[in-house]
């Protein structure tokens, strides 16, 4: 546990790991990743090979360490996991692939933060199944070559774009993760609640699935927030006015935006008139990283037509001014 997490968060993580799909079956939304994840790792177990390199990127809780699980159970083989910022040295990776058992499934998570240093180690070891590994240090120092058990490297980002070329060439399956529809939300709520032991009414499903931000993730989390009030304050059932009462008090509107979401929205058009405004002079006006902007803000309200991202910088959409109660200024008319 981070100092940062409290006991309910590590409670939400853990019922994150129990909610999530075993197999492609299970796993709802994703129709395209899931018809194509399906064919290649049936010709690689049909080959008896490691899948080819897969890539998945997209927002933030729309599933890709899940997938990244269900492919390699589906595989038949291991899952080894680890992340971008948690791998420091070259050694730290080596150490993981060497460890490897044929056609293992590793999994990298926000690969994009890779060192430059452990990124080189990849290659050859993506491209050939081989590590060269460079022992001592100054005139001594040598390179060894070790061969590695062929493996699948899954790697995830949020941010495509900050990639390296080099990187991202070598993986063979580059998939795109979108957002959910309110449908494929509603099955996953009413799946969640069933594993929780509840039976939330079909438009309390929907009223959690509609205001998730096109989030799995969310979805979970909304759910089980509703549960505690629907325990606490009514009869135990989710209905569609309770799941509302609850999501307003949480600070969930009707579009399903929060706090963080609206001041966003606010500052556009209270501070800048609408925009264009350059993303590092939001970060500064909301005290917020860029890239947890660019991340986790920005693709929600880009999808909604919210906002729309211009050479210029970013632009109030016309319907983020309705949804403020505001009147947009005479050129945003136009
Ligand atoms: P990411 O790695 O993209 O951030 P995760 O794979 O960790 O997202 O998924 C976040 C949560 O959402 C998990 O708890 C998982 O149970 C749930 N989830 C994601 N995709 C689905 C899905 N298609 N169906 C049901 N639950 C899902």
């Amino acid at each position: 546990m981070s100092p940062h997490e409290t006991p309910a968060d590590l409670a939400g993580s853990e019922m994150d790991r129990a909610l999530r799909p075993q197999t492609l079956d299970d796993f709802t939304g994703q129709a395209e990743a899931r018809a194509n994840l399906r064919v290649f790792i049936e010709s690689a177990r049909k080959r008896g090979e490691a899948m080819d390199h897969t890539l998945f990127y997209g927002p933030p809780g729309l599933g890709k360490t899940t997938l990244a699980q269900i492919v390699s159970r589906e595989l038949g083989v291991n899952f080894r996991m680890t992340s971008g910022p948690v791998l420091a040295k070259a050694g730290d990776l080596a150490a993981i692939l060497t460890n490897l058992d044929a056609r293992d499934v590793l999994f990298i998570d926000e690969i994009h933060r890779l060192n430059p240093v452990v990124e080189e180690v990849l290659y050859p070891a993506m491209e050939d199944f081989e590590l060269d590994l460079v022992i001592g240090e100054g005139p001594a120092a040598r390179t060894v070559r070790i061969d590695l058990q062929p493996f699948t490297l899954v790697g995830a980002t949020t941010r495509l774009g900050l990639l390296t070329t080099p990187l991202r060439d070598r993986f063979g399956i580059p998939t795109r993760l979108e957002f959910y529809t309110v449908d494929e939300l509603v099955k996953i709520v009413e799946r969640g609640a069933r594993l929780m032991d509840t039976v939330p009414t079909p438009d309390g499903a929907r009223e959690i699935a509609r205001r998730a931000r096109g989030t799995p993730r969310i979805a979970g989390r909304l759910l089980r927030r509703v549960v505690d009030f629907a325990i606490v304050e009514g009869d135990g059932t989710v209905t569609q006015q309770l799941a509302d009462r609850a999501l307003t008090r949480l600070g969930v509107d009707d579009l399903g935006l929060d706090g963080a979401d609206r001041r966003y929205l606010r500052l556009l058009a209270e501070n800048y008139g609408g925009g264009p405004v350059g993303v590092e002079t939001i970060a500064a006006a909301l005290s917020e990283a860029r890239d947890a902007i660019e991340e986790v803000i920005e693709p929600f309200l880009l999808q909604q037509g919210l906002i729309a991202r211009t050479p210029r910088g970013r632009m109030l959409g016309h319907k983020a001014w309705t949804h403020l109660g505001l009147a947009p200024p005479r050129r945003a008319e136009q």
